[in-house]
Protein backbone atom coordinates (compact mmCIF):
# COMPACT_ATOMS: atom_id res chain seq x y z
CA UNK A 1 0.00 0.00 0.00
CA UNK A 2 1.11 3.67 -0.58
CA UNK A 3 -0.18 6.20 0.99
CA UNK A 4 -1.72 9.38 -0.69
CA UNK A 5 1.07 12.09 -0.64
CA UNK A 6 -0.22 14.82 1.37
CA UNK A 7 1.19 15.36 4.08
CA UNK A 8 -2.05 16.78 6.03
CA UNK A 9 -3.28 12.95 5.04
CA UNK A 10 -0.32 10.85 6.64
CA UNK A 11 2.11 12.96 8.77
CA UNK A 12 5.15 11.71 9.66
CA UNK A 13 6.66 11.78 13.57
CA UNK A 14 10.02 10.40 12.56
CA UNK A 15 9.49 8.40 15.66
CA UNK A 16 7.95 5.65 14.62
CA UNK A 17 8.47 2.57 12.39
CA UNK A 18 6.83 3.00 9.00
CA UNK A 19 4.34 0.41 10.16
CA UNK A 20 3.11 2.05 13.03
CA UNK A 21 3.57 5.10 11.49
CA UNK A 22 0.98 4.18 9.05
CA UNK A 23 -1.03 2.88 11.93
CA UNK A 24 -1.59 6.25 13.94
CA UNK A 25 -1.47 8.53 11.16
CA UNK A 26 -4.92 6.06 10.24
CA UNK A 27 -6.08 6.06 13.99
CA UNK A 28 -7.06 9.88 13.47
CA UNK A 29 -9.57 9.15 10.83
CA UNK A 30 -12.89 7.26 11.82
CA UNK A 31 -12.80 5.96 8.09
CA UNK A 32 -10.34 4.61 5.77
CA UNK A 33 -11.05 4.33 1.95
CA UNK A 34 -8.37 2.37 -0.24
CA UNK A 35 -9.09 2.49 -4.08
CA UNK A 36 -7.28 0.06 -6.10
CA UNK A 37 -5.58 1.37 -9.32
CA UNK A 38 -5.19 -1.85 -10.17
CA UNK A 39 -8.86 -2.77 -10.71
CA UNK A 40 -9.22 0.90 -12.73
CA UNK A 41 -6.77 -0.76 -14.89
CA UNK A 42 -7.57 -4.05 -15.22
CA UNK A 43 -11.45 -2.33 -15.57
CA UNK A 44 -10.18 0.28 -18.52
CA UNK A 45 -8.47 -2.77 -20.38
CA UNK A 46 -11.43 -4.95 -20.23
CA UNK A 47 -13.54 -2.35 -21.69
CA UNK A 48 -10.61 -1.63 -24.03
CA UNK A 49 -10.55 -5.11 -25.35
CA UNK A 50 -14.35 -5.24 -25.88
CA UNK A 51 -14.28 -1.74 -27.69
CA UNK A 52 -11.61 -2.41 -30.20
CA UNK A 53 -10.88 -1.49 -32.85
CA UNK A 54 -12.23 1.66 -31.03
CA UNK A 55 -10.69 3.88 -28.92
CA UNK A 56 -11.41 3.48 -25.31
CA UNK A 57 -10.98 7.30 -23.34
CA UNK A 58 -11.55 7.43 -19.84
CA UNK A 59 -14.56 9.68 -18.18
CA UNK A 60 -12.84 11.16 -15.09
CA UNK A 61 -15.09 13.67 -13.88
CA UNK A 62 -16.94 14.60 -10.80
CA UNK A 63 -13.14 13.56 -9.12
CA UNK A 64 -12.78 10.20 -10.77
CA UNK A 65 -16.48 9.69 -9.69
CA UNK A 66 -15.07 10.42 -6.29
CA UNK A 67 -11.76 8.08 -6.64
CA UNK A 68 -9.60 11.10 -7.26
CA UNK A 69 -9.23 12.53 -10.53
CA UNK A 70 -5.31 12.95 -10.00
CA UNK A 71 -4.52 9.52 -9.49
CA UNK A 72 -6.72 7.73 -11.81
CA UNK A 73 -5.78 10.01 -14.28
CA UNK A 74 -2.00 9.35 -14.09
CA UNK A 75 -2.76 5.59 -13.42
CA UNK A 76 -4.79 5.00 -17.01
CA UNK A 77 -2.45 7.13 -19.16
CA UNK A 78 0.32 5.11 -18.05
CA UNK A 79 -1.58 2.11 -18.90
CA UNK A 80 -2.08 3.71 -22.62
CA UNK A 81 -5.36 5.53 -21.93
CA UNK A 82 -5.25 9.05 -24.14
CA UNK A 83 -8.59 10.72 -24.52
CA UNK A 84 -10.08 11.89 -20.54
CA UNK A 85 -13.45 13.79 -20.59
CA UNK A 86 -14.24 15.96 -17.54
CA UNK A 87 -17.27 18.03 -16.53
CA UNK A 88 -16.01 21.69 -16.27
CA UNK A 89 -12.34 23.73 -16.89
CA UNK A 90 -11.55 23.57 -13.16
CA UNK A 91 -11.33 19.71 -13.97
CA UNK A 92 -9.85 19.66 -16.97
CA UNK A 93 -6.72 21.62 -15.15
CA UNK A 94 -6.47 19.04 -12.11
CA UNK A 95 -6.35 16.32 -15.26
CA UNK A 96 -4.03 18.26 -17.16
CA UNK A 97 -1.49 18.64 -14.56
CA UNK A 98 -1.70 14.82 -14.29
CA UNK A 99 -1.32 13.65 -17.69
CA UNK A 100 0.22 16.42 -19.58
CA UNK A 101 0.57 14.85 -22.87
CA UNK A 102 -3.34 13.37 -23.04
CA UNK A 103 -6.41 14.95 -25.11
CA UNK A 104 -8.72 16.31 -22.34
CA UNK A 105 -12.85 17.01 -23.33
CA UNK A 106 -14.73 19.44 -20.82
CA UNK A 107 -18.53 18.20 -21.53
CA UNK A 108 -19.87 21.57 -20.01
CA UNK A 109 -18.42 23.15 -22.84
CA UNK A 110 -17.67 26.35 -24.20
CA UNK A 111 -18.89 29.56 -22.15
CA UNK A 112 -17.90 33.22 -22.92
CA UNK A 113 -14.67 34.02 -21.54
CA UNK A 114 -13.46 30.66 -21.34
CA UNK A 115 -11.38 30.76 -24.34
CA UNK A 116 -8.17 31.43 -23.07
CA UNK A 117 -8.51 28.44 -20.42
CA UNK A 118 -8.59 26.14 -23.19
CA UNK A 119 -6.02 27.35 -24.78
CA UNK A 120 -4.06 27.82 -22.03
CA UNK A 121 -4.89 23.80 -20.74
CA UNK A 122 -4.86 22.70 -23.95
CA UNK A 123 -8.31 21.13 -23.49
CA UNK A 124 -10.98 20.51 -26.37
CA UNK A 125 -14.60 21.82 -25.64
CA UNK A 126 -17.66 19.45 -26.06
CA UNK A 127 -20.41 22.14 -27.49
CA UNK A 128 -23.55 21.79 -27.52
CA UNK A 129 -25.34 24.70 -29.30
CA UNK A 130 -25.15 26.89 -31.86
CA UNK A 131 -24.37 29.74 -29.45
CA UNK A 132 -21.67 28.04 -27.99
CA UNK A 133 -19.91 27.20 -31.46
CA UNK A 134 -20.28 30.36 -32.51
CA UNK A 135 -18.55 32.30 -29.79
CA UNK A 136 -15.81 29.68 -29.88
CA UNK A 137 -14.92 30.50 -33.53
CA UNK A 138 -14.81 33.91 -32.73
CA UNK A 139 -12.29 33.09 -29.70
CA UNK A 140 -10.23 31.10 -32.25
CA UNK A 141 -10.47 33.34 -34.89
CA UNK A 142 -9.30 36.29 -32.90
CA UNK A 143 -6.08 34.14 -31.45
CA UNK A 144 -5.49 31.66 -33.70
CA UNK A 145 -5.83 29.06 -31.66
CA UNK A 146 -6.82 25.51 -33.37
CA UNK A 147 -7.00 23.02 -30.45
CA UNK A 148 -10.20 21.49 -31.04
CA UNK A 149 -13.52 20.71 -30.20
CA UNK A 150 -15.86 18.40 -29.98
CA UNK A 151 -19.70 18.33 -31.32
CA UNK A 152 -22.24 17.33 -29.18
CA UNK A 153 -25.47 16.35 -30.82
CA UNK A 154 -28.86 15.12 -28.79
CA UNK A 155 -30.39 12.41 -30.14
CA UNK A 156 -33.18 11.97 -28.24
CA UNK A 157 -32.13 12.73 -24.31
CA UNK A 158 -32.89 16.56 -24.39
CA UNK A 159 -29.90 17.32 -22.34
CA UNK A 160 -27.11 18.94 -24.27
CA UNK A 161 -26.24 18.95 -27.58
CA UNK A 162 -27.54 20.48 -31.14
CA UNK A 163 -30.35 18.86 -32.93
CA UNK A 164 -30.40 17.58 -35.98
CA UNK A 165 -31.48 20.36 -37.89
CA UNK A 166 -28.80 22.29 -36.25
CA UNK A 167 -26.35 19.40 -36.71
CA UNK A 168 -27.27 19.29 -40.50
CA UNK A 169 -26.88 23.19 -40.72
CA UNK A 170 -23.04 22.61 -40.24
CA UNK A 171 -22.38 19.58 -42.33
CA UNK A 172 -20.56 22.35 -45.13
CA UNK A 173 -18.37 23.43 -42.52
CA UNK A 174 -17.76 20.17 -42.54
CA UNK A 175 -16.86 19.64 -46.08
CA UNK A 176 -15.15 22.79 -46.42
CA UNK A 177 -12.33 21.12 -44.47
CA UNK A 178 -10.45 23.06 -41.26
CA UNK A 179 -13.39 22.82 -39.73
CA UNK A 180 -11.66 22.35 -36.04
CA UNK A 181 -13.49 19.41 -34.91
CA UNK A 182 -12.24 16.68 -33.37
CA UNK A 183 -14.97 14.52 -32.41
CA UNK A 184 -18.71 14.13 -33.20
CA UNK A 185 -20.46 12.75 -30.21
CA UNK A 186 -24.06 12.04 -28.12
CA UNK A 187 -25.27 10.53 -25.44
CA UNK A 188 -27.26 7.18 -24.53
CA UNK A 189 -30.48 7.99 -22.02
CA UNK A 190 -30.80 4.45 -21.45
CA UNK A 191 -27.98 2.59 -21.99
CA UNK A 192 -28.40 -0.06 -18.95
CA UNK A 193 -31.25 -1.10 -20.19
CA UNK A 194 -30.62 -3.43 -22.94
CA UNK A 195 -34.03 -3.73 -24.53
CA UNK A 196 -35.18 -0.32 -24.58
CA UNK A 197 -36.35 0.74 -28.49
CA UNK A 198 -34.10 4.44 -27.14
CA UNK A 199 -30.96 2.76 -27.53
CA UNK A 200 -31.34 1.67 -31.24
CA UNK A 201 -33.55 4.94 -32.21
CA UNK A 202 -31.09 6.66 -30.94
CA UNK A 203 -28.27 4.49 -32.81
CA UNK A 204 -29.90 5.09 -35.99
CA UNK A 205 -30.35 8.81 -35.80
CA UNK A 206 -26.17 9.02 -34.56
CA UNK A 207 -25.30 7.06 -37.15
CA UNK A 208 -27.02 8.78 -39.80
CA UNK A 209 -25.87 12.07 -39.00
CA UNK A 210 -22.14 11.03 -37.78
CA UNK A 211 -21.90 9.57 -41.14
CA UNK A 212 -22.21 13.07 -42.76
CA UNK A 213 -19.58 14.35 -40.21
CA UNK A 214 -16.56 12.83 -42.77
CA UNK A 215 -13.38 12.08 -41.66
CA UNK A 216 -14.40 13.11 -37.90
CA UNK A 217 -13.92 10.37 -35.37
CA UNK A 218 -17.28 9.55 -33.72
CA UNK A 219 -18.69 8.39 -30.12
CA UNK A 220 -21.49 7.36 -28.56
CA UNK A 221 -21.07 4.71 -25.72
CA UNK A 222 -20.91 5.27 -21.95
CA UNK A 223 -19.69 2.36 -19.60
CA UNK A 224 -23.50 1.00 -20.48
CA UNK A 225 -23.07 1.25 -24.70
CA UNK A 226 -19.96 -0.50 -25.03
CA UNK A 227 -21.91 -4.01 -23.61
CA UNK A 228 -24.84 -3.28 -26.03
CA UNK A 229 -22.35 -4.53 -29.43
CA UNK A 230 -20.01 -3.04 -31.60
CA UNK A 231 -22.41 -0.85 -33.53
CA UNK A 232 -22.57 0.97 -30.85
CA UNK A 233 -18.59 1.52 -30.14
CA UNK A 234 -17.92 3.81 -33.17
CA UNK A 235 -14.25 5.44 -32.88
CA UNK A 236 -14.17 6.17 -28.88
CA UNK A 237 -16.11 4.82 -25.88
CA UNK A 238 -15.94 7.14 -22.95
CA UNK A 239 -17.27 4.83 -20.08
CA UNK A 240 -16.98 6.42 -16.86
CA UNK A 241 -19.03 4.49 -13.96
CA UNK A 242 -17.44 0.94 -15.17
CA UNK A 243 -14.00 1.89 -14.26
CA UNK A 244 -14.63 2.38 -10.75
CA UNK A 245 -16.66 -1.02 -10.46
CA UNK A 246 -20.05 -0.23 -10.98
CA UNK A 247 -21.78 -2.85 -12.78
CA UNK A 248 -22.49 -1.74 -16.32
CA UNK A 249 -24.79 -4.27 -17.73
CA UNK A 250 -27.41 -4.48 -14.51
CA UNK A 251 -29.28 -7.24 -15.72
CA UNK A 252 -26.27 -9.83 -15.66
CA UNK A 253 -23.75 -10.54 -13.34
CA UNK A 254 -20.83 -7.73 -13.07
CA UNK A 255 -17.73 -7.96 -15.45
CA UNK A 256 -15.98 -5.35 -14.14
CA UNK A 257 -13.47 -5.60 -10.75
CA UNK A 258 -14.71 -3.93 -7.42
CA UNK A 259 -12.17 -0.52 -6.81
CA UNK A 260 -13.14 0.69 -3.74
CA UNK A 261 -12.96 -0.40 -0.34
CA UNK A 262 -14.12 1.45 2.38
CA UNK A 263 -13.62 0.31 6.31
CA UNK A 264 -14.52 1.93 9.53
CA UNK A 265 -13.08 2.04 13.00
CA UNK A 266 -15.43 0.31 15.61
CA UNK A 267 -15.01 2.74 18.57
CA UNK A 268 -16.73 0.87 21.62
CA UNK A 269 -18.64 -2.39 21.30
CA UNK A 270 -21.30 -2.80 24.00
CA UNK A 271 -23.99 -4.99 25.17
CA UNK A 272 -28.38 -3.82 25.21
CA UNK A 273 -30.69 -5.65 26.78
CA UNK A 274 -33.66 -7.02 25.51
CA UNK A 275 -36.36 -4.49 24.43
CA UNK A 276 -34.27 -1.92 24.60
CA UNK A 277 -33.68 0.69 21.53
CA UNK A 278 -31.09 1.89 20.10
CA UNK A 279 -29.78 5.48 17.76
CA UNK A 280 -31.69 8.26 17.20
CA UNK A 281 -35.97 7.95 17.66
CA UNK A 282 -35.03 4.68 18.89
CA UNK A 283 -36.36 3.07 16.15
CA UNK A 284 -34.34 -0.17 16.17
CA UNK A 285 -35.45 -2.23 19.71
CA UNK A 286 -33.10 -5.27 20.74
CA UNK A 287 -35.36 -8.56 20.50
CA UNK A 288 -32.86 -10.33 22.44
CA UNK A 289 -29.40 -9.37 24.53
CA UNK A 290 -27.69 -7.87 22.10
CA UNK A 291 -24.16 -7.15 21.40
CA UNK A 292 -23.41 -3.83 19.26
CA UNK A 293 -20.36 -2.46 17.42
CA UNK A 294 -20.25 1.12 17.07
CA UNK A 295 -18.17 2.25 13.97
CA UNK A 296 -17.20 5.79 13.36
CA UNK A 297 -18.09 6.41 9.63
CA UNK A 298 -21.59 8.05 9.10
CA UNK A 299 -23.96 9.64 7.06
CA UNK A 300 -21.69 12.58 6.56
CA UNK A 301 -18.97 10.52 4.84
CA UNK A 302 -21.81 10.10 1.97
CA UNK A 303 -22.97 6.44 4.19
CA UNK A 304 -26.63 7.29 3.28
CA UNK A 305 -29.15 7.86 6.14
CA UNK A 306 -31.34 5.86 4.14
CA UNK A 307 -29.22 2.64 4.53
CA UNK A 308 -30.75 2.43 8.60
CA UNK A 309 -32.98 0.07 9.99
CA UNK A 310 -35.70 0.06 12.49
CA UNK A 311 -38.31 -2.62 13.59
CA UNK A 312 -39.97 -3.25 10.29
CA UNK A 313 -37.64 -2.65 7.87
CA UNK A 314 -33.83 -4.48 7.41
CA UNK A 315 -31.00 -1.34 6.30
CA UNK A 316 -27.74 -2.65 5.19
CA UNK A 317 -24.77 -4.40 6.36
CA UNK A 318 -21.44 -4.17 7.28
CA UNK A 319 -19.06 -6.49 7.22
CA UNK A 320 -17.57 -7.40 10.69
CA UNK A 321 -14.68 -10.18 11.57
CA UNK A 322 -15.17 -11.47 7.88
CA UNK A 323 -18.81 -12.04 8.84
CA UNK A 324 -22.07 -9.99 7.65
CA UNK A 325 -23.91 -7.84 10.39
CA UNK A 326 -26.78 -5.94 10.02
CA UNK A 327 -27.19 -1.96 10.95
CA UNK A 328 -29.07 -1.58 14.02
CA UNK A 329 -31.25 1.72 14.00
CA UNK A 330 -30.95 4.84 12.19
CA UNK A 331 -27.44 5.90 11.07
CA UNK A 332 -26.25 9.24 12.52
CA UNK A 333 -24.18 11.71 11.24
CA UNK A 334 -20.79 10.56 12.18
CA UNK A 335 -21.59 6.65 13.92
CA UNK A 336 -22.86 3.98 12.69
CA UNK A 337 -24.59 0.89 15.47
CA UNK A 338 -24.00 -2.76 13.93
CA UNK A 339 -25.08 -5.77 15.28
CA UNK A 340 -22.55 -8.07 16.12
CA UNK A 341 -24.54 -10.56 18.56
CA UNK A 342 -24.13 -13.50 16.06
CA UNK A 343 -20.20 -13.33 16.08
CA UNK A 344 -18.15 -15.05 18.28
CA UNK A 345 -17.38 -13.45 21.73
CA UNK A 346 -14.55 -11.10 21.13
CA UNK A 347 -14.82 -11.89 17.18
CA UNK A 348 -14.72 -8.13 17.35
CA UNK A 349 -13.61 -5.28 19.60
CA UNK A 350 -12.67 -1.68 19.61
CA UNK A 351 -9.88 -0.77 17.32
CA UNK A 352 -11.04 -3.33 14.80
CA UNK A 353 -12.01 -2.36 11.33
CA UNK A 354 -15.12 -3.20 10.10
CA UNK A 355 -16.09 -3.39 6.22
CA UNK A 356 -18.96 -1.00 4.51
CA UNK A 357 -17.66 -1.57 1.28
CA UNK A 358 -15.66 -4.10 -0.12
CA UNK A 359 -15.25 -8.41 0.96
CA UNK A 360 -18.32 -8.54 -1.41
CA UNK A 361 -20.73 -5.33 -0.33
CA UNK A 362 -20.36 -3.58 -3.76
CA UNK A 363 -21.33 -0.26 -4.75
CA UNK A 364 -24.27 -1.65 -6.50
CA UNK A 365 -25.58 -3.53 -3.47
CA UNK A 366 -24.84 -0.40 -0.83
CA UNK A 367 -27.01 2.01 -3.75
CA UNK A 368 -29.76 -0.06 -3.70
CA UNK A 369 -29.79 0.38 0.60
CA UNK A 370 -29.25 4.00 -0.06
CA UNK A 371 -32.15 4.06 -2.53
CA UNK A 372 -30.03 5.60 -5.48
CA UNK A 373 -27.29 4.19 -8.57
CA UNK A 374 -23.64 3.12 -7.70
CA UNK A 375 -23.03 7.00 -9.27
CA UNK A 376 -24.44 8.33 -6.66
CA UNK A 377 -22.38 6.25 -4.15
CA UNK A 378 -19.11 6.78 -5.27
CA UNK A 379 -19.57 10.38 -6.02
CA UNK A 380 -20.43 10.77 -2.22
CA UNK A 381 -17.89 9.33 -0.67
CA UNK A 382 -16.94 11.02 1.75
CA UNK A 383 -13.59 13.92 2.43
CA UNK A 384 -12.71 12.77 5.81
CA UNK A 385 -11.52 9.48 5.57
CA UNK A 386 -7.79 8.65 5.37
CA UNK A 387 -7.56 8.16 1.23
CA UNK A 388 -4.99 5.10 0.78
CA UNK A 389 -4.07 4.25 -3.11
CA UNK A 390 -3.32 0.25 -4.06
CA UNK A 391 -1.14 -0.36 -7.75
CA UNK A 392 -1.16 2.15 -10.28
CA UNK A 393 2.62 1.26 -11.01
CA UNK A 394 1.90 0.16 -14.77
CA UNK A 395 4.83 0.11 -17.49
CA UNK A 396 3.71 -1.34 -20.26
CA UNK A 397 0.81 0.31 -22.18
CA UNK A 398 -0.73 -2.55 -24.36
CA UNK A 399 -0.06 -3.39 -27.82
CA UNK A 400 -2.97 -1.83 -29.73
CA UNK A 401 -3.63 -0.36 -33.28
CA UNK A 402 -3.04 3.41 -34.32
CA UNK A 403 -5.26 5.77 -32.51
CA UNK A 404 -8.03 6.91 -33.92
CA UNK A 405 -9.66 10.07 -31.88
CA UNK A 406 -6.27 10.80 -30.07
CA UNK A 407 -4.69 14.12 -30.30
CA UNK A 408 -2.77 14.95 -33.23
CA UNK A 409 -0.27 17.02 -32.16
CA UNK A 410 -1.18 20.00 -29.82
CA UNK A 411 -0.82 23.24 -31.87
CA UNK A 412 1.28 25.42 -29.49
CA UNK A 413 -1.02 27.55 -27.23
CA UNK A 414 -0.59 30.95 -29.22
CA UNK A 415 0.00 34.38 -27.40
CA UNK A 416 -3.71 35.06 -25.72
CA UNK A 417 -4.89 38.57 -26.12
CA UNK A 418 -6.74 39.81 -22.92
CA UNK A 419 -10.60 39.34 -23.40
CA UNK A 420 -12.99 41.81 -22.44
CA UNK A 421 -15.23 40.98 -19.34
CA UNK A 422 -13.40 39.43 -15.80
CA UNK A 423 -9.80 38.86 -15.57
CA UNK A 424 -8.44 35.48 -16.36
CA UNK A 425 -8.56 32.73 -13.08
CA UNK A 426 -5.01 32.23 -11.78
CA UNK A 427 -2.94 28.98 -12.63
C1 LIG B 1 -20.77 10.96 -17.59
C2 LIG B 1 -20.75 10.76 -19.04
C3 LIG B 1 -20.21 9.60 -19.59
C4 LIG B 1 -19.80 8.41 -18.74
O1 LIG B 1 -20.97 7.71 -18.41
P1 LIG B 1 -20.93 6.34 -17.55
O2 LIG B 1 -22.34 5.91 -17.56
O3 LIG B 1 -20.44 6.72 -16.20
O4 LIG B 1 -20.01 5.42 -18.25
C5 LIG B 1 -20.08 9.52 -20.97
N1 LIG B 1 -20.50 10.54 -21.76
C6 LIG B 1 -21.06 11.66 -21.27
C7 LIG B 1 -21.51 12.73 -22.19
C8 LIG B 1 -21.21 11.81 -19.89
O5 LIG B 1 -21.79 12.91 -19.40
Amino acid sequence: MTMASDPKIIPQTGLLSAEANQAAALAAYGGVLTVDLDAIIANWRRLEKTAVPAECAAVIKADAYGCGAEQVARALSKAGCKNFFVATIEEARTARAAVPEATIYVLSGYFQNTGEHYAKLNCRPVIGDLNELAEWDVFCRRTGWSGGAAIHIDTGMNRLGLTLAEAQAIIPRINAGDHGITLVMSHLASAEQLNSPANAKQLATFRGIASEFSGVPASLANSSGIFLGPHFQFDLVRPGAALYGVNPTPEADNPMQPVVDLKARIVQTRNVERGEAVGYGGTWTARRPTKLAIVAVGYADGYFRAAGSNDGTRGAEVIVAGKRCPVAGRISMDLIAIDITDLPPNAARRGHMATLLGEGITVDELAHHFGTIGYEVLTSLGRRYARVYKGGNVVEPLARPAPVAAAAEPPSPPPVEQPPGPPPLPG
